[in-house]
């Protein structure tokens, strides 16, 4: 059945049919405001909440006769998509907001030379409170530094018909347009009205003629600010901007994205739709001050609600306190005074939080008597469930061994980490081996400082771990730059053969590219190899060959490689299916005798081994086991068995 809808939303969200209305997650709508405007080429490397976009548009690449790219890290992503645009051809190029941070090098110059003469868009997702990142950037300032048009949408509709609308303006004024998302608006669904498709069917052709370059630079600077004027006039009377609500409000709500939703919902649960404004932004950079200022009055008072920092109210109080100078000044409320939340996600709640604080309102939203209740209840009956590796995954044995090999004689040892499903042993693991966790690559590149400190007295072995995916995307010249400085220092790729945390979407390492078809896969070890330091691969399920390659290797001066190689625990079980029938001999089990209290079960961690409360002995649960069989070698007692499912 899931199938089935998989796959009328696969050829439906591809289909020339304008008026047709569809159930589409907000990235989803992003594809199809892209697909609408005629898109050839579409790139982007895997990061929550943006991953949706290319998956989508690579479902229907072939129907939508566009090319998609999963690529080796956001840099190359947009460069690919520049390319596309400088041979003429409209593409889209996808990336989480730390994703724009490893972009930034090539974006930051992309509007001090002309866009192609095919429109490029950029859209990045921003993930406020965090749910799946380092931090809770705000990409609107690159807009802002860079002098790049920013459209936010406020809604999953609109998100397509920015999307598509982007394009016009990119080619319009030759200009690189960035959209806003954020995780409430890329992971909702809502129904979506498709509209006509631009058929464009271009041929790709880049006119020796033309010149992409920034220099000379103050001369391309000056044509991007004017081109920015040229922006502000046309947001100034964008459809994506409007207000709504009374003649004179007591207060104004201005907002942007999410801002909008919430806004709606605070105003309807306080019943003062009589005395609130809205002024709704979707064109967030330049800002269009005329617009805003026709629906403000020295007396106002504004309320500013928009998603992560205080952008809007700062470049608000900005524009009034310059170019409003006549005596009187609204008042602007919001982050910047406290009235609004300045970490954190918004929600219905904080702004109601914000507006009863300005108007002197009393709202609870529900009776005292209920919350405490429901917190009474809620403490009582929901499970607590630490995150934690799947059943079968390689990284558990991983760490296990690397546990094993740093603390038989030395206390001191840590791991470098990075971005990946391995961060699960800093958040849940019983190894608790990974002491710094950043961004792709920096587990490496720390490791290649700490390698170099032993002129300082530091004598504390240096280890770093990144995925297969990560390797390539930028942990890679980490390696180079450790090996071309002696470091002393041994890294370790996970390598599970996809980039499993974002949905298993290919890297340089796999065969398959994002369209399905065959590409050439990069042979990490030989690349490893061609370095000219050692290099080990180990199958990381089995524990005792590993143990010893990784031992010798962190014995060797120098800089070294091991590759853990064993296929994520998913995939193989959907690909291969069980290994293993594995089992606990109840009468072997050492119960709360064991080790550490239950070793398999408070150390090793695998959420397949449980503990039978009545026996107060260990059990596998063999509806989530995958039947790896690595548990059997970590029981002291041997108390875990397996028996071979492979004939
Ligand atoms: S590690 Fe072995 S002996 Fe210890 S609790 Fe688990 S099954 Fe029992
Ligand atoms: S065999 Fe052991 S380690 Fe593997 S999934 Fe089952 S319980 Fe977990």
């Amino acid at each position: 059945m899931v199938q089935a809808k998989q796959t009328v939303k696969k050829i439906m969200l591809a289909s020339d049919s304008p008026g047709h209305v569809e159930l589409l997650l907000g990235n989803e709508a992003i594809a199809r405001g892209a697909i609408e405007a005629g898109i050839q080429v579409a790139t982007a490397y895997p990061g929550t909440p943006s991953t949706e976009i290319l998956e989508g548009l690579s479902r229907v690449a072939k129907e939508a006769e566009i090319y998609t790219q999963w690529s080796t890290n956001e840099k190359v992503a947009t460069e690919v998509a520049m390319s596309a645009s400088m041979s003429g051809l409209r593409a889209i190029t996808s990336m989480k907001a730390e994703g724009l941070n490893v972009a930034l090098d090539f974006v930051v110059v992309i509007n001090m030379t002309e866009t192609g003469k095919g429109g490029l868009v950029i859209v990045v997702c921003d993930d406020p409170e965090a749910w799946s990142s380092g931090n809770e950037q705000d990409s609107r300032w690159e807009a802002r530094s860079h002098e790049i048009p920013l459209l936010e949408p406020s809604s999953i509709t609109e998100a397509k018909e920015m999307t598509k609308w982007a394009f016009e303006l990119s080619e319009e004024l030759r200009i690189t347009v960035l959209v806003r998302s954020v995780t409430r608006i890329s992971h909702s669904s809502a129904p979506v009205t498709f509209g006509e498709i631009k058929h464009l069917n271009r041929q790709a052709y880049f006119d020796p003629k033309q010149y992409f370059s920034p220099i000379p630079v103050t001369k391309n600077h000056i044509r991007r600010k004017q081109k920015m004027d040229k922006v502000r006039g046309m947001f100034e009377t964008s459809p994506f901007n409007w207000y709504s609500g009374p003649d004179s409000p007591e207060l104004t709500i201005v907002c942007s994205g999410t801002g909008w939703l919430y806004s709606l919902d605070a105003i309807e649960k306080l019943e003062i739709e009589n005395s609130i404004g809205i002024l709704k932004l979707g064109t967030t950079w330049p800002l269009p001050t005329e617009f805003i200022r026709s629906y403000l009055e020295p007396d106002s008072n504004i309320l500013v609600v928009e998603e992560v920092d205080s952008f809007l109210e700062t470049h608000l109080k900005e524009y009034l306190y310059t170019d409003w100078s006549n005596g009187a000044l609204p008042k602007i409320y919001g982050k910047g005074t406290g009235h609004i939340s300045s970490v954190g996600e918004l929600n219905p709640n904080i702004v109601i939080g914000g507006i009863t604080k300005l108007m002197g309102l009393d709202y609870r939203p529900r009776e005292a008597e209920y919350e405490e209740k429901a917190a009474k209840y809620t403490k009582n009956t929901v499970q607590y469930r630490e995150l934690a590796f799947c059943p079968g995954c390689p990284h558990r044995a991983s760490f296990w061994t690397v546990k094993n090999v740093l603390r038989l004689d030395d206390t001191d040892s840590f791991v470098n980490g990075d971005i990946g499903c391995y961060v699960l042993d800093r958040l849940s693991s019983g190894t608790m081996m990974m002491r710094t966790h950043y961004v792709m690559g920096s587990g490496s590149g720390l490791a290649s400082g700490f390698g170099k400190l032993n002129r300082f007295g530091f004598d504390q072995p240096v280890v770093a771990v990144c995925g297969d995916s990560t390797f390539f995307h930028a942990a890679m010249p980490a390696i180079v730059n450790a090996i071309h400085h002696s470091s002393n220092a041994t890294f370790i790729v996970l390598d599970n053969g996809a980039t499993a945390m974002t949905g298993f979407q290919p890297h340089p390492g796999t065969s398959t590219g994002a369209m399905g078809e065959t590409v050439s896969p990069i042979d990490m070890e030989k690349v490893c190899r061609s370095f000219g330091c050692p290099v080990e691969v180990a199958d990381p399920f089995n524990g005792e060959e590993t143990e010893q390659k990784l031992s010798k290797l962190i014995e060797q001066e120098g800089t070294k490689v091991m590759i853990m190689r064993r296929k994520c625990g998913l995939l193989a079980f959907r690909q291969d299916g069980p290994q293993y029938r594995v089992w606990v001999e109840e009468e072997e089990c050492l119960g709360e005798e064991c080790g550490c209290n239950r070793y398999c079960n408070r150390i090793f961690k695998c959420p397949a081994l449980v503990w039978n409360e009545m026996a107060a002995k260990a059990y596998i649960d063999e509806a989530i086991c995958t039947g790896c069989g690595f548990c059997v070698d970590i029981c002291p007692r041997g108390a875990i068995n397996r028996s071979s499912l492979v004939t």
